[in-house]
């Protein structure tokens, strides 16, 4: 048997409409696009919604749109994927780490108030694995140094943190979601930025687009911009996903329940947690932990390694997660850090393993990942 560590919900729907813009004369800022803006901005409950051609590039017109520059820093997790601190070098300035909570893997906001310093302008938590940041601590501690709060939410579209969706402008002053093939929705590449804030909205409009004003003509340029625009198919595609976001969230709800409670049988296997706070989880992933208890480091990572050996032996698609962005040889040159700097990041990082996780993995691949997963642990404990 094989299985696949994502895969995308594609019905006869998406296909239907994507035939359709292929047919029609605009395949590119058009109708679809504002549609699917629509449908962010309605479900998150935020003001405006501008759609971009992915999540970095939506995380990267946020760092521009509240003026963040050289020698400027913004306090972030280093347990993410890369974009989340790519965005802020970006445009030098400088991405201070603090660790994250060893429960639900997301930035301690206990660490937050003795990283800040007189040039921190922002904070930037990431929603890790779908499961919303401690936002309402977060969005306190940002008000109390008059800091901006940029949610990377590319991982939590649908997600409740005490009943408020991740993205919402209750907590975060912008965020953005993200569409790649192996999140909750996808449009093929693409990305969303949501604000209540009508200047930000503004100028990453303009700035998705070259630098053009809203209104004058087409070969103004008012300031420096991109070509960061979705096109028509990609947006008709996010427009029938979005459609279907809630019968997605349930379906992923459904695998994560049956791993919950097959893999509860087995010993040295760490369960996802998520935190009371969250009131819905909106799953991305599903990141066990193996080697957790293990004395040293080199054991930990010998467990995680050899379950996945297995797991490749099996056809099982795995993957580590996340490997830790301080510990990325472009960010270990450049700003010189090192292990042991983040001890909680670097501890979750040795022993996640996602395992396949998409809306139709049936109850016998839960079955088989948790016979191989059983023997490999077996093995490596005992
Ligand atoms: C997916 C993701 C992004 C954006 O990725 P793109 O491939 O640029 O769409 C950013 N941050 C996190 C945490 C992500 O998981």
């Amino acid at each position: 048997m094989q299985v696949h560590l994502s895969r995308p919900d594609i019905t006869d729907k998406e296909i239907e409409v994507i035939n359709e813009v292929i047919r029609s004369p605009i395949l590119a800022l058009g109708p679809k696009m504002k549609e699917f803006e629509q449908a962010i901005a309605d479900y998150v409950g935020v003001k405006h919604a501008i759609a971009v051609n992915s999540g970095t590039s939506g995380l990267h017109l946020l760092i521009r749109a509240f003026g963040i520059s050289d020698g400027d820093e913004v306090i972030t997790t280093p347990f993410s994927f890369i974009a989340s601190s790519n965005c802020i070098v970006y445009e030098r300035a400088k991405p201070v780490f603090v660790d994250i909570q060893p429960d639900t893997a997301n930035i301690d906001p206990n660490l937050i108030e003795a990283a800040i310093t007189p040039r921190t302008k922002a904070i930037l938590p990431v929603d890790a694995f779908g499961q919303p940041a401690k936002l309402d601590v977060i969005r306190k501690i940002a008000d109390r140094h008059g800091l901006v709060v940029i949610e990377d939410s590319c991982e939590s579209i649908g997600s409740e943190y005490k009943g408020i969706k991740a993205g919402s402008a209750e907590f975060a002053d912008a965020a953005v979601f993200a569409f790649y093939p192996n999140k909750q929705i996808t449009t093929g590449e693409g990305g969303m930025i949501v604000t209540d804030d009508e200047r930000i909205a503004f100028l990453c409009k303009s700035m998705r687009n070259q630098g053009r004003g809203e209104t004058g003509v087409w070969l103004s340029h008012e300031r420096l911009g991109y070509n960061y625009r979705m096109d028509e198919l990609s947006a008709a595609l996010g427009a029938v996903q979005m459609s279907r976001i809630e019968e997605i969230i349930p379906k992923r709800k459904r695998v994560a329940d049956m791993y919950n409670k097959r893999l509860s049988e087995i010993p040295g296997v760490k369960l996802p947690y998520i935190a009371p706070e969250v009131t819905r989880m909106s799953w991305f992933v599903y990141v066990i932990r193996v080697g957790v208890d293990e004395p040293t480091p080199e054991r930990q990572s010998m467990v995680r390694d050899h379950v996945m050996m297995r797991f490749k032996e099996a056809k099982i698609g795995c993957r580590p997660y996340f490997t830790p962005i301080h510990l990325q040889p472009f960010y270990r040159n450049e700003f010189g850090l090192k292990e042991g700097m983040f001890p909680v990041t670097e501890h979750a990082g040795r022993t996640g393993i996602a395992i396949p996780f998409h809306n139709h993995i049936t109850e016998e691949e839960v079955e088989y990942v948790a016979e191989v997963l059983e023997k490999a642990l077996d093995e490596a404990l005992n």
